[in-house]
């Protein structure tokens, strides 16, 4: 019998989704990592001039100058794309800010940018290879950036050619991917890709050659098909989304845009691990329940993504990858880096580390920072310096300020002192037990004896260093 749509099938490609393999989009909910940060909520970028020049004291930053700027430099050679296989270092001795300075290029680049922060030594986990771990963390550093245009057509469905069902009905045996059904707009005649199931829905409601349909899609993948009459009101074309425009024309919806990284996506398109007979269930409920991401989800996920970007629908973000102590790496990892940072989907990655000239990870060998000399050929080098009293203060108080601790102008200036002796990280540390110690005094506001009281009962690592070679026939070597 002559088919109601005067259709024809093919089955060319596996079209369920804009015409190529599926892809969960939709269900991704973004797993950026937020740890780490804490520290740093005063630091809202690097705070330079419109010339690329460092504020003294803005967006959270104070001093550091030269090497602000330098990493100013470096935003503008991310933003027009001159940094690719290339990284960045940041060396300086500890708490001199470098952790902040990756923050402070993250938040410049904008929050559109991935930015995955992990510490070298987070890749040595019994469960997963330190390869695994690395290659996890470069996919959450990329990002995708997807649009989406709906639109609605309204037209008549037409009859094919034969010539028309003829090249495209497919050989014996294989299923039918999409139907294609011909929609006369005032434009032009259309031929319209159709999901079976979205064809089956319209042979439902009977609607045959010479009806005019409503037919509404994402970015040219039909999403739901119908007759004027019923689907009209369903469509809601008088609501503001779509622009009103004449009878056969496309009316259209406002752009969408998704942000995703590539980890989002492996994670919302993994299978669960292990089968479906009883003991690996039960393995499933002593365990969390975990997801596989295998190398050949991540092939079909990077060949999804090739094509959207070829077909316009994607862009790549490229992101930061941060990797703070980096010495903490070994060989292994320090020649898949080498690889990784070759590829053309790669971040960008930052290194951090306070070391000197240490021992290699893995080898015998000792190198600048503990990074084997070729990686370091690679890298754009920025230092950071100690801080002086005035500046120490400046953060201090900066800090006091977001924590929402009340401090006396002494007694920051004598927690500036003990930033100088220790470091500032532990003058930090001290605001909070410094400011409990106080309201247990009957204070609100830190004085100096609340410092002192302290200071008393914790230590700096330099202090207890130095305790521990004084007394150290009393400890078990
Ligand atoms: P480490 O080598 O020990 O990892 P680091 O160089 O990464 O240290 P950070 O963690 O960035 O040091 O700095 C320690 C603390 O001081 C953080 O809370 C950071 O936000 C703050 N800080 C450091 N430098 C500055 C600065 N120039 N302005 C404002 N805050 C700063």
């Amino acid at each position: 019998p002559l088919n109601p749509l005067g259709r024809r099938t093919c089955c060319r490609g596996g079209a369920k989704r804009r015409g190529g393999d599926e892809m969960k989009i939709e269900e991704v909910q973004s797993a950026s990592k937020k740890q780490r940060i804490a520290t740093h909520t005063h630091i809202k970028g690097l705070g330079l001039d419109a010339n690329g020049n460092a504020i003294p004291l803005s967006a959270g930053f104070v001093g550091q100058g030269s090497a602000r700027e330098a990493a100013g430099i470096v935003v503008d050679m991310i933003r027009q794309k001159k940094m690719a296989g290339r990284a960045l270092l940041l060396a300086g001795p500890p708490s001199t800010g470098k952790t902040a300075l990756a923050l402070g290029i993250s938040q410049d680049l904008g929050s559109k940018v991935p930015f995955c922060p992990m510490v070298g030594s987070e890749v040595y986990s019994s469960e997963v290879k330190k390869t695994e771990v690395l290659m996890e963390n470069f996919r959450r550093a990329i990002g995708l950036r997807i649009k989406e245009t709906k639109e609605v057509y309204e037209g008549e469905v037409t009859e094919l050619s034969p010539e028309e069902s003829e090249n495209s009905t497919g050989g014996y045996g294989k299923s039918i991917s999409h139907i294609i059904i011909g929609l006369k707009t005032v434009k032009g005649t259309k031929q319209l890709k159709l999901d079976p199931t979205i064809y089956d829905a319209l042979i439902k409601e009977k609607v045959a050659v010479g009806d005019v349909i409503y037919i509404e899609a994402n970015s040219g993948a039909v999403k739901r098909v119908g007759r004027c009459d019923a689907f009209a009101t369903e469509f809601d074309l008088e609501a503001e989304e779509y622009v009103p425009i004449p009878k056969g024309e496309v009316h259209k919806k406002k752009e969408i845009v998704q942000d995703v990284t590539l980890h989002d996506l492996d994670a919302a398109n993994a299978h669960p691990q292990g089968g479906q007979d009883i003991l690996s269930l039960m393995g499933q409920m002593m365990k969390p329940r975990k997801t596989e991401i295998t190398d050949k989800l991540r092939q079909e996920i990077n060949k999804v993504v090739n094509r959207y970007i070829d077909e316009g629908i994607a862009e790549l973000v490229p992101g930061v990858l941060f990797i703070d102590e980096v010495h903490m790496l070994d060989i292994e990892c320090f020649s898949y880096l080498n690889r990784a940072l070759e590829s053309s989907i790669s971040p960008i990655v930052i290194f951090a580390t306070n070391r000197g000239i240490c021992n290699v990870r893995g080898t015998d060998m000792t190198s600048p920072h503990g990074i084997p000399v070729d990686l370091l050929d690679r890298l754009v080098i920025i230092r950071t310096e100690t801080y002086g009293p005035t500046e120490m203060i400046q953060i201090l108080a900066i800090r006091a300020q977001v924590e929402e601790i009340d401090i006396d102008e002494d007694s920051l200036a004598y927690l500036g002192e003990m930033g100088q002796q220790a470091s500032l990280r532990h003058a930090i540390q001290l605001l909070s037990p410094a400011s409990i110690v106080a309201k247990t005094n009957g204070r609100d506001k830190i004085c100096k004896a609340d410092l002192e009281e302290v200071t008393s009962l914790y230590l700096d690592a330099k202090s207890s260093a130095r305790l521990l070679q004084e007394q150290q026939e009393r400890y078990i070597t």
